[in-house]
Parts: structure tokens; sequence; C-alpha cells
């Protein structure tokens, strides 16, 4: 076995053998005739001429060896449901799904929206575009009708694919009445909306002519035997919806050769799991997480995939323990802010199942912090991996490789970089690679490896702009985030150097935040921080400037135009951006050029010192952060 570090080199200085090599991992129909173009930087083509399909490779190709193996266990908490489909029943389901597309005239190249819940028929729904050939959005459920027409516009979906409703902790959330009213507000709405009716929202509106009931559509194709689209490497798989620094969300573009092989190797060299095995990730399919490691990289490497729709502490904080017990789960995959939630219950939860099937507990999405990775690596006895990654890589950046190597943890970092990605700390000012323990920007020097966006969805100038422009000499990527490298080794990623924020997990652009609570008429201006939160890591803050003041005049009317800011961001963007508090003042902090100082008004709402403020337009406006604070 190589060391990590071996590994890592090889990955990087004889590319096209390694990657060569885990390219055997998958089916090819047609075989690659080089491993990597990069003609055309940053643009890199991986396995170029290669023909293949990733529904082929997850679903179809396991039917030879492992037919009756579990493909999927969909557990639900909030309907009392599971379901168990083998490969072979995933195989049915995914061809019936794949035929009822292509009779709404759905092909190759098309986009499929897909808002749904974290049902069974939502993994179906994807790997069916996969088989078409067809390009699938998933957008989280939590975003509201305006985010989710803005994707709408973007992509242009020929088909929405949704659910009458999901469930959260016992009561109903509409979906289908959120596409409807998505739809309404788009400049170039789909032609079909296809519905799985599970039942829950008997006022479901159904629009003749447009929306089609899913149950009706599978009877009709019950026996279809649906051939794959086999695509050219580059050709896009899916397109996933990221926030940046701008209002606008990025549509990120992931290949489909390139994704294949890069999540088939993460399972065997970072995730240590075999086919048979089983992993459960408690993620949500609207994220990348979902998308990596619920339903591809399982299915891809003929692993066991656990869907769960529920949270995390009902029916009682013991059902995830439940769950790694009854189905002998080898690997999870979960967030920093889940194990805080956890951590706040009863140990004896984690005591009362028979888990000795659990080896490892990946947490990624947002800073581990050391207690909780403390507490959780002593109350679990498991190995506990910090992985960093972003929407943008679609796997593992840093992390420990211990399919690779078993190497040492530390608290409070990610490890290593992982094989594939030439990781460099630069200096901002000189983009030189600093020092150990010296504050760097985290890029990636290009090609990307296999696996991670292709570009922006319909705009490579943006995808150069914004991804590979931080540095006026260098192109390299960057992740906007800081991080050091300790003496042996081990890097700490420190935050990001961006206005984007990250709550339990999830980023968040604090302008797209600003932009929603500007959609309410009564606001003139606003400004929007991340600050440092307990259990969620960060939660949005927004201090607004009213157009009335007498609108606020009254602790009464403050109270209800708190409540209108944060209701206006619920129906603008979705809960996950509610402000965790509205603050009303009557001038912001900027500086003389008009910028915002939000980096002063998140130090002071986090109790810190503000910083140089030399170049404040108007000292007073601080005064004014520092009193709303104070609630006074
Ligand atoms: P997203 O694309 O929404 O998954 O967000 C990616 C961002 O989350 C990264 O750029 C980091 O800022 C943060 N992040 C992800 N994983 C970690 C980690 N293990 N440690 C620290 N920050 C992380």
């Amino acid at each position: 076995m190589p060391t990590y570090k071996e590994f890592h080199r090889r990955s990087l200085a004889d590319r096209d053998a390694f990657w060569n090599e885990q390219a055997a991992l998958i089916d090819w129909q047609t075989p690659f005739t080089s491993v990597l173009d990069y003609s055309n930087p940053p643009f890199a083509k991986w396995f170029v001429g290669g023909r293949t399909n990733i529904c082929h490779n997850a679903v179809d190709r396991h039917l030879a060896t492992r037919p009756d193996a579990k493909a999927l266990v969909y557990i639900s908490t909030e309907t009392d449901q599971t379901g168990t489909y083998s490969f072979r029943e995933l195989h049915r389901e995914v061809n019936r799904f794949a035929a009822a597309l292509k009779a709404q005239g759905v092909g190759r190249g098309d986009r499929v929206l897909i808002y749904m819940p974290m049902i069974a028929e939502a993994a179906f729904a994807m790997l069916a575009c996969a088989r078409i050939g067809a390009i699938h959005s998933v957008v989280f459920g939590g975003f509201a009708a305006a985010s989710l027409a803005t994707r709408v516009d973007d992509a242009r979906p020929k088909v929405m694919i949704t659910s009458d409703a999901g469930m959260r902790g016992g009561k109903p959330v509409p979906y289908k009445h959120l596409v409807d009213e998505a739809i309404r507000l788009s400049q170039h709405p789909p032609a079909k909306v296809i519905i799985v009716n599970r039942g829950l929202d008997p006022a479901m509106a159904v629009i003749a002519g447009r929306d089609l009931d899913y149950a009706t559509l599978r009877a009709q194709h019950l026996d279809a035997e649906v051939p794959c689209e086999w695509l050219e490497s580059s050709e896009p798989s899916y397109i996933l919806y990221t926030s940046g620094t701008t209002g606008k969300p990025k549509g990120v573009q992931r290949d489909t050769g390139g994704y294949a092989v890069a999540l088939t190797a993460s399972m065997r060299h970072i995730f240590c799991l075999e086919p048979g095995d089983t992993m459960f990730t408690t993620s949500d399919i609207g994220w990348v997480v979902g998308h990596s490691y619920i339903v591809y990289g399982p299915l891809l490497n003929g692993t066991t995939t656990i869907m769960y729709e529920g949270l995390p502490i009902r029916p009682d904080p013991g059902i995830w323990w439940k769950i790694v017990s009854d189905y002998k789960v080898k690997t999870m995959f979960s967030s920093p802010t889940a194990i805080r939630v956890l951590k706040k219950q009863d140990p004896a939860y984690m005591k009362a199942y028979d888990i000795s099937t659990l080896k490892y507990v990946f947490l990624a999405g947002e800073p581990l912090d050391e207690p909780t990775a403390r507490w959780v690596s002593d109350s679990l006895g498991v190995a506990i991996i910090d992985n960093y990654w972003q929407t943008e890589s679609g796997w593992p950046i840093l992390s420990a490789q211990l399919g690779v190597q078993e190497t040492p943890r530390k608290f409070g970092s990610p490890s290593f970089p992982v094989y594939g990605y030439d990781v460099q700390l630069l200096s901002e000012a000189t983009a030189e690679s600093v020092g150990p323990e010296e504050k760097g920007v985290l890029t990636i020097v290009p090609p990307l490896p296999p696996g991670c966006m292709t570009t922006i969805w319909g705009d490579d100038e943006r995808f150069v702009r914004t991804y590979f422009s931080t540095f006026r000499n260098r192109m390299v990527y960057s992740t906007f985030d800081w991080a050091t490298c300790d003496a042996d080794g081990y890097y700490f990623v420190l935050g990001r150097t961006d206005d984007v924020i990250n709550v339990a997990g999830h980023r968040l652009g604090t302008r797209e935040i600003e932009e929603a609570v500007q959609a309410h008429s009564g606001i003139a201006e606003v400004a929007v921080v991340g600050v440092a939160d307990p259990l969620k890591g960060q939660i949005p803050v927004a201090f607004a400037v009213v157009k009335d003041p007498a609108r606020v005049a009254t602790p009464e009317l403050v109270a209800a135009m708190r409540k209108e800011v944060m209701d206006t961001v619920d129906r603008e963007l979705g809960a996950i951006a509610r402000p965790g508090a509205v603050h009303f003042v009557t001038v912001l902090p900027k500086t003389r050029s008009g910028k915002l100082l939000r980096r002063s008004i998140q130090a002071l709402a986090e109790g810190r010192d503000p910083g140089d403020l030399t170049t404040i337009e108007d000292p007073s406006a601080l005064e004014q952060i520092r009193n709303a604070l104070a609630g006074r």
C-alpha cells in the first residue's frame, strides 16, 4: 500500500496513469482516447472521447453480480414508512421513471428540475434523468418560490418533478404549491409538472394539461425498458445551484465521466466502502452531499445507501443509532450542526443500540469545532473524519484517506489534500505560497481533478472570472476560504474570504439575503452579516434602515416590522435564510466611497474589536450598531 503522500504525489506527477487506473473502476461503452485535455485552461476535459452513463454504472452494472443486494433503503419517521429496493427493483423503478420522462419529450441535454422531499422517487427521478442523458437540477425543498423561479429561469427545464408535500417534525410542508407559485413568477416555465402525490396535501391544485400524476404515468410504463444514453464523458450530468457574493446563484455544472470516476474512487479511498457495505448520509438530495453521497457515490460503488426523511431527534434522539443498528451501517456522513444538536440530548440514546458495525463518521459542510469533534469521538468510539469540500468540487478536497493509509487525525483539522488536488495556500498580497502556520487563501492549482465543476451553467466567462481571477498574475482556483497548514502537513480551515456565510452547513450569500430583505417595500437599506452561533455555526443578522421612521417608533411597531422582514425573507429565499435577529438603525456604517463595513458590523455583533475605522464616513453609525445590539 502506498502512503497517502505517495498516492497524492503520483496523482499529480503521473496524472494520466493515476486517473487511467481509477477510470477502470467504472464501465465505459467506448474507451476514452486521452485521460485529460487541458488545451483551454482553466477548462479541463477528463476522459476525452470515452462514452459512459452514470445510471448504467450506478444501477445496471450491478445486475450481473448483485441483483438482489439492497441498493436503496428509504426510511421516513415522518410518515412511518420504509422501503427497500434491490438493484433489480431500483432498475425497474428507474426505467419506469425514465420512460415517463421520455413520454413527455425529455431527451439528451434537456433540463429537468427536481423539487422534492427525501423520498425514494427523488432518487429514481435523478437516476432516470442520468439514464436518458437529461440534465437534472435538484433544488432544496427549503427554498421559497422566488428562489425556485430564479433557478427555473436559468436552467429552463422542460419538465419539473415535485411532490404534493413533504413532512417536517410531523407537519406537512407544501411543495407543489411552491412550484405553482414559482412557475407563475417564471419567464421560462416548463411544459409539464410531474407530481408524486403522497396524499399529504388534500388542497393541492392540479392544472389540467400541464400537471401529470406520477402514479398514472408509472402504471403506463410498468414494463418499460429504456436503454441508457451513452454520453461523451464531458457532457453535463447535472446542475446544482449555489450561493456566492452576488445575488444571482451560480449553476455548478458537472460532467459525466469525470464525476462517475471521482465518486467511485472516493468510495474506496476516502469512505472505505466496498460493494455490499452500507452508507448512511444524513444530508438532503438538494445539497451536494446528497447528490454525491446519498445517491451517486454509494450506488456507483454497489454500496447500499440509506435515504432518511426525518429529524435526528424524532421520535427520539436515538433514531440515527437505531438505523445504524438495524441496517448495519459501516460509514455515516453528517454535519457538525447535526452532531451539536445531538450533543444537547440525553447521552443514553447513543448507548441504547448495538452500533458495532459503525466504523467511520464523516462530517463536513462547516468547521467542526474541537469540543464537538472530541465529544462525538468519545461518545461513539469510532473514527471521526472531518472533511472539507464545496458544492463546486463535488467530493472532498481535504480529508484523511483511510482507504489509502491509516493516518492519525488532529481535532479541528480536515487533515490533508486529497489525491488529484494540487492545494496551495497563497498569500493574498503576493500570490506566493505561505509558510507553515501562516494564513493563506486555500487555492487549487488547475486543472481541477475529475468530478469537480466544469463551468457555470451557460456562463463560461463567469466561471473564469469568479473562480480563477483572485490573483492577477496566477490562474488558480480560489475556494474563498482561509486556511493554515501546520508543520506535520495538517490543514486548518479558518473561514471565508468573501461575504458568504455558513448556516448549519448551508452556504448563503449575505447579498442574497440583503436583496430578500429589500423586497420589503418599507426597507431603504440593509446590511446582513453572519454572526457566530453555538449551534448552527453562523446565523444571519440584519441591520436595516426603514424608509419611514414612524414604522419603528414604538416597541410594538418594531416587533411587527421585524416579523414582516422575516416573513419577507421566508417568502423570497426560504426559511433557511431567515435572519436570527433584525435590528433597525437610521444609518449603516460605510466607507467614504460608500462600501458597507460588513466586517466591522460582524465584529461588533460577535463582541470583537471593529478594526480599522479610519475610512468610515459617519462614526455614529457604529454607535447605532452597538446600541441596537445592546437593545438600547
Ligand atoms: P457548500 O458548497 O455549501 O458545501 O459550502 C462549502 C463551504 O463550507 C466551504 O467553502 C467552507 O467555507 C465550508 N466548509 C465545508 N466543509 C468544511 C470543513 N470541513 N471545515 C471548515 N469549513 C468547511
